[in-house]
C-alpha cells in the first residue's frame, strides 16, 4: 500500500479544496481518502504512518489531455511568427508529416508525452491519422505507427486511447488524398475498420478509440461505418467539428446543411461522442449536440493560436454538453492555461466575468476529459478510481499566497511537482524520473526538422 498525505486536495463534488488528506491506493487504484479533521487529527481507526509522502501544495487528481496530434509538438515556435491563417499552418505541418516514420515517430511522441506528464497530464487521448508510409503504402505492419505511440506513453508512463482516425479525402466533395495526405487514408471506411480490428493494443495503460477526422475527410455514406465501429467495440468516438467557419460553408454547399446536423444524420453523435473544437456551430448545432449528450473537446491555447475564434462554451455546456480540454497542435501543453482560457475567452466574448466555477474548470481538465476517452475509473480521488495524483506547488512566484481554490487561475504547468499514474510515481520534484525532457525534445524535433 501507498500512503500520500496531501496539504490540499479536490475531491469530487467539492466547490474548493479540503485541507490535509490521507490517500491510500493498492494495486494502483485508490483505497481510501480521509480528510483529517483539524489539520492533521486522524479520526478514529486512522493512523497516519510515517512513510506516507508529504504532498505539499494542491494534489489534483489526474489531467486529461482529451486531444492531441503527438508530432505537432515539432511545430512549436515554427509557425508563430508569420502570417497566414489555419490552412497555412497546415502546409508547415504537412512537412513534419512527411518526415515522420515508426522510429523517429516513437522518439517524438515519447517526449512530447513525458512534456505532459511533467504538466500533469495522466492521460492522452492521440487522434492519430499518421498511419502509412510516405507513398501511402502500409508499412509491413499496417498499425507500426499507432504501435509507436502506444509504446511512446508507456515510456513517458500515461495512459493513452489511441483514436485511430478514419481520413479518407481532401474535402467534403471528395476530392481524392494527394501529397502527404495519402500517409492518412485507408481507401474506405471498411478498409479503414478491418485495419484498426488488427490492432489491439494489450496493455492497461492503452485503450483504442475511434475518430472521423472531420467531414471533409470522411464521405457522409462512409461515417455510420466508423461510428457503428466504434459503437459495436463500445469505444469513445472523436471528430473534428466546425473548426473553421470553411468548413461549415464547404458541407453547405455540398449536402445543404451544417456538419453537425450532417453528423446527427448519419449516427455519429451521442454520449460517446466528442466533437473537437465545435468552434463555430450555429444555435441549431448546439442544441444538437447537447440534446444527444454529445461532448465537446475544446482547445483554446491551438483555437488562439491558429486564428480559429472562440467557440459558445457557456451555451455548449448549458445545451448538455460535457465540455472537455485538449492541447492539440501542442503550441501550449498547459492544461491549467486551456481551463482558463475557456472562462477567459468567454468573458472576452460577452464582456462579462463569472461564466465558469474553478470545480467545473476541474472537472473539464479532470473527470470529464478521461470520460471522453473511455476511463469511466479515472479522474476523481475517489475510492476505486485510478491512483492518479497530481500535486501543484502553491509556494513559486506564480502561486504563493493564491488561495487554493484559485490555483487554476493562477498555476501554470511548470508548477507541478509530483504526478502519480496508476500508482506509480512518475514525477518528483518536477522532474520526469525516467525521460530527460527537454534533451529528447531537442533531438527528436531536429530528427524530423532539420
Ligand atoms: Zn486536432
Amino acid at each position: 500500500m501507498t500512503r500520500w498525505l496531501a496539504e490540499y486536495a479536490w475531491l469530487p463534488d467539492h466547490a474548493e479544496p479540503t485541507p490535509d488528506v490521507l490517500i491510500e491506493a493498492e494495486g494502483g487504484r485508490i483505497t481510501a481518502v480521509t480528510p483529517l479533521v483539524g489539520g492533521g487529527a486522524a479520526p478514529a481507526g486512522v493512523e497516519v504512518l510515517g512513510d506516507a509522502v508529504r504532498l505539499p501544495g494542491l494534489t489534483l487528481p489526474g489531467l486529461a489531455n482529451a486531444h492531441s496530434h503527438a508530432f505537432h509538438r515539432a511545430l512549436r515556435g515554427r509557425t508563430h511568427g508569420g502570417r497566414g491563417d489555419f490552412w497555412s499552418w497546415r502546409d508547415v505541418m504537412y512537412d513534419v508529416a512527411a518526415r515522420l516514420d515508426p522510429d523517429s515517430y516513437l522518439a517524438l511522441a515519447r517526449a512530447a508525452y513525458a512534456e505532459m506528464a511533467l504538466a500533469g497530464i495522466t492521460c492522452v487521448g492521440e487522434f492519430h491519422y499518421l498511419h502509412h508510409g510516405p507513398d501511402g503504402r502500409p508499412y509491413a505492419d499496417p498499425n507500426a505507427m499507432s504501435a509507436a505511440l502506444v509504446e511512446a506513453a508507456a515510456h513517458a508512463g500515461i495512459r493513452i486511447t489511441l483514436l485511430d482516425t478514419a481520413y479518407l479525402t481532401a474535402s467534403v466533395d471528395g476530392a481524392q488524398l494527394a501529397g502527404t495526405q495519402r500517409r492518412f487514408g485507408d481507401g474506405d471506411a471498411l478498409r479503414w475498420a478491418a485495419r484498426v480490428d488488427a490492432f489491439r493494443p494489450e496493455n492497461d495503460h492503452a485503450r483504442l478509440g475511434a475518430a472521423i477526422h472531420s467531414v471533409r475527410a470522411v464521405p457522409a455514406e462512409q461515417l455510420a461505418t466508423v461510428a457503428g465501429w466504434a459503437d459495436r467495440n463500445g469505444v469513445p468516438l472523436h471528430v473534428h467539428l466546425s473548426e473553421q467557419p470553411a468548413e461549415n460553408d464547404a458541407c453547405r454547399a455540398v449536402h445543404g446543411c451544417s456538419p453537425t446536423r450532417l453528423l446527427a444524420d448519419h449516427g455519429v453523435l451521442g454520449p460517446h461522442t466528442t466533437a473537437v473544437h465545435a468552434t463555430h456551430p450555429t444555435s441549431a448545432d448546439v442544441a444538437l449536440l447537447g440534446e444527444s449528450r454529445t461532448g465537446v473537446c475544446l482547445c483554446p491555447t491551438t483555437e488562439r493560436d491558429l486564428a480559429d475564434g472562440i467557440g459558445p462554451a457557456r451555451r455548449m455546456a448549458e445545451a448538455g454538453s460535457p465540455l472537455s480540454l485538449g492541447s492539440d497542435s501542442h503550441a501550449v501543453v498547459d492544461l491549467f492555461e486551456e481551463a482558463r482560457a475557456v472562462e477567459l475567452d468567454e468573458r472576452l466574448r460577452t464582456r462579462k466575468r463569472g461564466h465558469f466555477s474553478a470545480a467545473e474548470l476541474v472537472t473539464a481538465a479532470t473527470v470529464a476529459g478521461h470520460a471522453a476517452l473511455g476511463w469511466g475509473d479515472a479522474g476523481r480521488l475517489s475510492v476505486g478510481d485510478r491512483a492518479d495524483l497530481v500535486t501543484v506547488r502553491l509556494d513559486s512566484a506564480r502561486t504563493a499566497g493564491v488561495p487554493p481554490v484559485g490555483a487554476f487561475f493562477a498555476a501554470t504547468a511548470a508548477d507541478v511537482t509530483h504526478v502519480v499514474v496508476d500508482g506509480r510515481t512518475v514525477v518528483a520534484d518536477g522532474r520526469h524520473l525516467t525521460v530527460d525532457v527537454p534533451a529528447e525534445l531537442r533531438s527528436a524535433i531536429a530528427e524530423v526538422t532539420s
